[in-house]
């Protein structure tokens, strides 16, 4: 079976997790501190950074940092995964599910703009399948009515955003290291802000609320004598964690080459008449993900002819206002999208071959009509 993702793994990862092992504490420390320093480098030495132990958790925290909970609102583009609404329904709030563009599956910012009421405290942009999409745009939304910005990056890290890596710009950016995204820690995330007092607020709440513990777990040691203010989750990154996606973050480079390169061999090969590829710019993107749209008459067949020659494929993602818990309506552009949605495989394990072969099987799934 040819897999829709998987993490890329090597004998790296292995040895980080022995050292681990040979150091004998497997929770949060010294591996988390310099994992978040090592994050600090590659994004930007003028951002703050806190590793937690998942993605959802990490647009949760960022949530709650900002202070909104029960009575506000946080705007969602509908097509994205489950995570980031129930991160924020988490906090209280009431996450409104915004309509996408067509061409790029990003948040559609005039039918966000529509949506903003009084009760409206942040915009959540998702960086579908990498791509940025009008990410301005809702910045300047955001400005002119004084709301955060939550950037749910789970799809973009290592991309550039504005000739600058992603997170190096922007009020908060949430990313994902769980196991099938750009790199991986196992399951982990992380919350990028140049904002000290809410990356401050982040780094409590993690650990229960437990004021400055942080620091002291870095060090090896705990606070014993503490004040804990509000609601604090157990949300931290383990050593075992932190030591996986160190191992990752330096293998980067070659990661997003060969996800960039097998994309270019997708374009080359692929039937274009009947593949239609969203709007991401390949040249600033490290894709996580290849999702196109296809007829929806024909959409549930190719994707049963493929899993007949063995190419796993998917759907990302049912869009969230069809779901029974935020039922809403006024998104059509996401519904059309479920119609056609179908994700190719693309992960660091494909090779060239692969693609020939996914793009040969769907030329003669159109062939025989
Ligand atoms: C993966 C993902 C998340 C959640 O991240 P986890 O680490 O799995 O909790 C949130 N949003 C999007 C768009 C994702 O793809």
């Amino acid at each position: 079976m040819i897999k829709i993702s998987q993490a890329c793994l090597g004998v790296e990862e292995r040895e980080a997790i022995d050292r681990v092992f040979a150091d004998g504490y497997l929770g949060m420390g010294k591996e988390v501190m310099l994992f978040e320093t090592e994050l600090k480098a590659f994004i930007g030495n003028d951002v703050e950074i806190a590793c937690v132990n998942t993605g959802t958790s990490a647009l949760h925290l960022a949530t709650q940092a900002c202070g909104i909970g029960p009575g506000d609102e946080v705007i969602i583009p509908s097509l994205t995964y489950v995570a980031s609404f129930q991160a924020v329904s988490a906090t209280g709030a009431t996450p409104i599910a915004c309509d996408v563009d067509l061409s790029t599956g990003f948040m559609d910012v005039e039918d966000a703009a529509r949506k903003i009421t009084p009760r409206t405290k942040a915009l959540m942009p998702v960086h579908y399948a990498g791509g940025f999409g009008d990410l301005a745009g809702v910045y300047e939304l955001a400005k002119r009515h004084n709301l955060r910005v939550i950037e749910d990056a789970a799809h973009s890290f290592s991309g550039y955003y504005q000739g600058q890596r992603v997170g190096a710009t922007g009020d908060i950016i949430c990313f994902s290291f769980d196991s099938i995204k750009n790199i991986t820690c196992g399951e982990g995330g992380a919350v990028v802000t140049k904002d000290k007092k809410i990356n401050a607020k982040i780094k409590d709440l993690r650990l229960l609320g437990v004021e400055k513990d942080s620091d002291k777990r870095y060090s090896g040691q705990r606070s014993w004598d503490f004040d804990v203010t509000e609601q604090g989750w157990r949300y931290h990154m383990s050593n075992i964690n932190a030591a996986i996606g160190r191992a990752q973050l330096k293998k980067i480079d070659r990661f997003a080459a060969t996800r960039r390169q097998l994309l270019t061999e997708y374009d080359r090969l692929l039937d274009t008449k009947n593949i239609e590829q969203f709007q991401i710019d390949r040249n600033i993107t490290d894709p996580h993900m290849f999702p196109v749209k296809v007829n929806p008459d024909k959409r549930d067949s190719l994707k049963a002819y493929l899993q007949e020659h063995s190419i796993e494929t998917g759907f990302h993602y049912k869009p969230n206002h069809l779901l029974t818990k935020y039922s809403q309506k006024n998104c059509p552009n996401a519904e059309t999208l479920w119609g056609q949605m179908l994700t190719l495989p693309l992960h660091c394990n494909l090779k060239n071959s692969d693609v020939e072969f996914i793009t040969k099987t769907i030329a003669e799934f159109f062939e025989k009509g």
